[in-house]
Parts: structure tokens; sequence; C-alpha cells
């Protein structure tokens, strides 16, 4: 599976709990602005294989490397660093700060780097027109809708200019119109700056805006079909 050119790669990756093998041999890899889809049944080991993936988990077996690094051969602090600096994050609920308004929410990662909060709600301000929700920014995220509040998450998550967004089931709390109109968007800002996606989701209908899909079963990976 790896290619040259792949700005993140993965082979044989093995993760087990106990007796249950989460990961059993998994390969994967992403170029840079290229949306991948990892789909698979409840329990086939996506979560995991994206939690290994973005560094949050290290595997018991296998290789990942990142940009022609390998992750295993980092510390914590390198690890960390490479989220906060070069991933960004979309879950399932947005999981936004309650007190903050919505533009300080999506300027936070900004403001947590050290940028001026004058400079980060402004570079958040346009994330949010991209992502149609600038006129929201004064609004907490009690008073949004959860379509509206998934679209805020994906601003925060690029607010930084990640180059590879993980995006773990990002439409699975929404009716389908609006999980529609967060891929949609999603995927339009991910290209507008050539990150590259990996998009967890059980369903066809989000897949379909990925670039490629692969299937996880029993903690195994392989390619589908290029999506046409
Ligand atoms: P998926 O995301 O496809 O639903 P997961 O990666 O969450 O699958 O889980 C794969 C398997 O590993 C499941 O059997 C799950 O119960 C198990 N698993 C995942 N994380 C843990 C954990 N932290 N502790 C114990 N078992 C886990």
């Amino acid at each position: 599976m790896t290619s040259p050119g792949s700005l993140l790669v993965a082979d044989g990756l093995h993760k087990a709990y106990g007796p249950t093998k989460a990961l059993d041999g998994a390969e994967f890899s992403v170029r840079p602005g290229e949306v991948v889809a990892v789909m698979g049944p409840s329990g086939s080991g996506k979560s995991t294989l994206l939690h290994c993936l973005a560094g949050i988990v290290a595997p018991d077996a296998g290789t990942i490397t990142y940009g022609g690094r390998e992750l295993s051969a980092m510390n914590d602090t390198e690890r960390s660093m490479l989220r906060r600096s070069e991933f960004g994050f979309v879950f399932q609920f947005g999981q936004l700060v309650p007190e903050l308004t919505c533009v300080e929410n999506v300027a936070l990662p900004l403001r947590l780097n050290g940028t001026q909060r004058r400079a980060a709600e402004s570079t958040a301000l346009q994330w949010m027109e991209g992502l149609e929700v600038a006129d929201l920014a004064a609004k907490r995220p009690g008073e949004v809708s959860g379509g509206q509040g998934q679209r805020v998450a994906v601003a925060r998550a690029l607010v930084t200019s990640p180059r590879l967004l993980f995006a773990d089931e990002p439409t699975g709390a929404l009716d389908s119109l609006n999980g529609e109109r967060v891929m949609r968007l999603l995927t339009d800002a991910a290209r507008s700056t050539d990150a590259a996606v990996v998009l967890i989701t059980h369903e066809a209908r989000v897949a379909a805006y990925a670039d490629r899909e692969i299937v996880v079963r029993d903690g195994r990976s392989r390619d589908m079909e290029p999506v046409v």
C-alpha cells in the first residue's frame, strides 16, 4: 500500500486489548490533499486505526510514518507538537467549549499557539465564512443546531491549516441533509488548502465524498475500488 508521495503510511499494524485483536495487520496510506474514507462495521477497528495514525495510541507492532518520520521514534512531546501543528480533529459530537462563543471556539487553537486575540479571531472568521457559519460568531454552542455546531467544529479543526484532518464519524449525529452539507463544506475546505482527510464513517453516502475508500474488517484493512 506504500506509495511514493504519501503523507502518512502505516504498515502491519497490530493492537490488542487483552484477548481482543483491535488491529491485526492493518495498512494505510494517504497522500497530500487526498480524502480517504475508512469504512467497516462497528467494532472492526476503525477508531483504533485512527488513534494509532494520529499518534494517540501506540500500536503493539507495525510502523507509522508521517512526512518521512516514524511516529514511534518521536517522544511524547514531539508527537503532541505534531498533533497540534500538523493535525486537525473532528469528532461525532463537535466538543465545542460551551462557555466560549463560536468564534472564540474556532480561534482557540490559534490562541493556544500564542496568536493574538484579534488576529486569531480574524482568521477564525475567514474559516467560518467558508463553512457558512460566520453569522453564528457571537453565539454560544448551546444556541446553534447540531449541523451548525459541526461546521463550527470543522472550522476549528482547520483554523491552524493542518496538513492532515482526522474526522471520526463527523456526521454520525446529523440528519442526512445536514450531514451532506457538513461533508461538502468539510471536503471543499480541506481541498482548498490541500489538506489530506482521514474520514471514518459507516455511511456509504458520506464515503462518497472521498477520493478513495478502505474497508476495515476484524482489524485488517483493504482498498476498495476507486470511488466514481
Ligand atoms: P470501530 O471503531 O470499528 O467500532 P474500535 O477500534 O473502536 O472499532 O474497536 C475494535 C475492537 O477493539 C472492539 O472489539 C473494541 O471493543 C476493542 N477496543 C477498542 N478500544 C478498546 C479499549 N480501550 N479497551 C478495550 N477494548 C477496546
